[in-house]
């Protein structure tokens, strides 16, 4: 672990987790990460609490979520998480220090911020919540609660399951368009990230970036709900320093 420099731009370790960020100075204020399957489960509190005490996070409030994949987003105004924690699956703020967490394991972790770093949010998107809209509902939050434009906004897709072993079934298919479900195999596979660029692009986003790297397939480095069915989760989550 590097020594604590005050900010989290420091916090990277190769194996308990990843920056989803750009090392843009625009940016350099906001920090959105994910866990990796080495940090364990982030339902366990424990290992919870020992990835949010690393070198630029510790002391830093945790926001959590019960997550129902909704499109429910919470706007966070102070440093005092909710309790009990909000049913949503997406944060948005303008307050430095606070980290906003969402678990995940196959589902999209969606990091969103305005590129000067006057907000940030963070939303949790599988098939049910992009269908529902998730994407576009996102967006509005910044321009409803923050006055920011769509074209002011930078999004970093993270790790999720990918169009190479998202197979659904046609009903679920359906509900997606065209360019975003892949007929191979006589089944049908979804493309996550193809859905929500799309929808991004509606919006009016021009700016984003996905991390290409499959929970499936490297399930050495993810928890994979598919693959494993299993309980555990990653916790993807990002923070604002201070100016
Ligand atoms: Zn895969």
């Amino acid at each position: 672990m590097p020594e604590s420099s005050g900010s989290p731009a420091n916090a990277r370790s190769p194996y308990l987790g990843y920056t989803l960020g750009m090392q843009d100075p625009d940016c350099a204020r906001v920090h959105p990460f994910i866990t990796s399957r080495a940090a364990g489960s982030m339902k366990d509190e424990e290992a919870r609490r020992k990835a949010l005490s690393w070198p630029g996070f510790e002391g830093r409030p945790a926001f959590h979520l019960r997550q129902v994949h909704g499109t429910e987003i919470v706007a966070v105004r102070s440093s005092v998480p909710p309790s009990p924690a909000p049913e949503a699956d997406g944060w948005i703020t303008n307050v430095p220090g606070v980290v906003l967490c969402v678990f995940v394991a196959d589902c999209m972790p969606i990091c969103m911020w305005e590129k000067s770093g006057k907000a940030i949010g963070i939303f949790h998107a599988g098939w049910r919540g992009l269908a529902k809209g998730m994407v576009s509902e996102a967006v509005k939050a910044f321009q409803t609660h923050y006055g920011i434009e769509a074209k002011d906004l930078d999004v970093r897709i993270g790790p999720h399951i990918g169009k190479c072993c998202y197979r659904v079934g046609p009903e679920t298919a359906e509900q997606f368009r065209p360019q975003a479900r892949i007929e191979r195999e006589g089944g049908i596979y979804l493309d996550l990230v193809m859905e929500a660029a799309m929808a991004l692009v509606e919006s009016g986003v021009d700016s984003m970036s996905a991390d290409g790297r499959c929970t499936s397939c490297e399930n050495d480095k993810f928890f994979s709900f598919r693959r494993e069915k299993t309980d555990s989760r990653m916790m993807a989550f990002i923070t604002l320093d201070p100016k």
